[in-house]
């Protein structure tokens, strides 16, 4: 029984249906951290809800920034020192 339980929301309140209906996942919109899921009725299409889902920091957090700390001309220099 748990396991049903871990499924998703498939079925939300609707105000206009006045009961609780099923509901369909759609994605709304594509954020650059995350995904805008919105929940909508079958039944009358009136949306009932939205989701923000996180996705993997998997992009955004391995790109490093390319920074430039050392020119070359320093470290010709202090190569040269002995
Ligand atoms: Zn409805």
């Amino acid at each position: 029984m748990r396991q049903f339980d871990q499924l998703k929301a498939t079925e939300l309140f609707c105000p206009k249906c006045r009961t609780a209906q099923p509901v369909r996942e759609r994605l709304l919109l594509v954020l650059p951290h995350a995904e805008l899921y919105e929940y909508r009725c079958v039944a009358c299409a009136s949306s009932l809800g939205q989701r923000e889902v996180k996705g993997p920091p998997l992009g955004a957090t391995r790109m490093p920034p390319p920074r430039p700390a050392r020119a070359p001309g320093s470290q010709m220099r202090l190569g040269g020192r002995r």
